[in-house]
């Protein structure tokens, strides 16, 4: 919205906050300020098997506070605290929009990082390395900026917005997210969009992620006639194991023949990897870890079309912060967002993070700190805008 006003000969012209908007820019001041916030949440010990969440949640919380946000810490399990940050919406009836961001890291082994894990050390190019850089803690850190700076400018969200932290994301997040959205805590949020993590993008386009991959474990049992080792004969348990595991190779290079033809994505094919032999007690069993479809029976996507209005807008947003997007991924692992999407939620990962390698769970994990800055102004305008739709979509 724009509004022109005539005063002593002089033309204002007022440019208003309204959805879409794009977010102004940072002084050096508050660019070193906020490298800085960055840097102290990411020397906070959050890596497996001893995560600080205590230090983390404080740490959050203090931010939260400074930016005037609504706290509450959930405990589903104890030890494991949730952090849930609130801005009130002008229409509170309105389904809300959700960030999400795990407080969790993998850890990191110092003896092959050039600089410690847990320092954040920002070298003369500007890279900050340290575990959580990339996965996940930039975000975290831009979501609160980009809403310190949205209050800063007396932006007005018309949709609450929520901030979730959550523990155990790199474990499963049995005891992170999963109790979250099935909790009264979480229906009470009327959720009808979330942002969570995605992956950099070795290009100048943003990723965005529509799905998660499925991960089943298969448990193969062979059964065969016993014989004696020196003697000749047919249909050994091992006999018939290593046939079985043959069609499964062979389905294998089928999948993968498609990749490397450049027909599929990697993780747009059924990828299927040996990783555990042993001998035992034969009874048949499939694992399926996570349903594949959501409570209303539609498979585990968020719609990347016209059908989503949500998609609309978050497209609009990443080109009104001049950023480009790539074609919409499943992403080749799984995040808490499927437990969003099990709830029938519209959830798309996205980290902005374009010209950046990828080094989540790797060695010399880093972020520059040029793109840290600029990932808070895309979240600015996918906040603002995403809070501003007038529409009232449902879950
Ligand atoms: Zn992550």
């Amino acid at each position: 919205m724009s509004l022109t006003t005539v005063a002593g000969g002089f033309i204002f012209l007022l440019l208003l906050f309204s959805s879409g908007a794009v977010a102004i820019g940072f002084s050096l001041e508050d660019e070193k300020a906020q490298i800085e916030r960055f840097q102290q949440y990411l020397r906070i010990q959050t890596a497996h098997p001893n995560p600080d969440y205590a230090g983390a949640v404080s740490f959050l919380s203090s931010q939260a506070r400074s930016i005037g946000l609504k706290i509450l810490t959930l405990e589903f399990t104890p030890g494991k605290p949730l952090l849930l940050l609130s801005w009130a919406g002008t229409d509170p009836s309105l389904p809300s929009i959700l960030l999400n961001s795990h407080l969790d890291s993998v850890p990191a082994d110092s003896s092959h990082w050039i600089h410690p894990p847990f320092s954040a050390y920002r070298d003369s190019d500007g890279r900050i390395f340290a575990r959580g850089t990339q996965d996940d803690k930039s975000i975290a850190i831009q979501y609160l900026e980009a809403l310190r700076n949205l209050k800063g400018r007396r932006f007005s969200p018309l949709r609450s917005i929520h901030v979730s932290l959550v523990p155990d994301e790199e474990i499963g997040g049995a005891d992170g997210n999963e109790k979250f959205v099935a909790s009264k805590e979480f229906r009470m949020l009327n959720v009808g969009f979330v942002l969570d993590e995605g992956q950099a993008s070795p290009t100048d386009e943003f990723r965005v992620f529509y799905a998660d991959r499925l991960p089943w474990s298969l448990i193969v049992n062979a059964v065969g006639a016993p014989g004696h080792g020196s003697k000749m004969y047919d249909g050994s348990a091992a006999e018939n194991l290593m046939e079985c595991v043959e069609a499964i190779v062979r389905f294998r290079d089928s999948q993968f023949d498609l990749v490397k033809a450049g027909i599929r994505a990697g993780s747009e094919v059924i990828s299927v990897n040996p990783v555990y032999l042993k001998a035992g007690t034969p009874t048949p069993t499939l694992t399926q870890k996570g349903p594949s479809r959501d409570v209303t029976g539609r498979p585990l996507v968020t719609p990347t079309n016209a059908s989503n209005p949500w998609w609309s807008i978050f497209k609009q947003a990443i080109s009104a912060s001049g950023g480009k997007l790539g074609k919409p991924e499943i992403l080749s692992s799984t995040t808490d967002a499927r437990f969003m999407r099990q709830m029938g939620i519209p959830t798309l990962g996205f980290s902005p993070m374009a010209n950046t390698p990828v080094l989540l769970h790797d060695h010399n994990e880093f972020l520059k700190d040029t793109v840290f800055l600029n990932g808070i102004k895309v979240y600015e305008n996918l906040i603002s805008a995403l809070s501003s739709f007038d529409s009232d979509v449902g879950v």
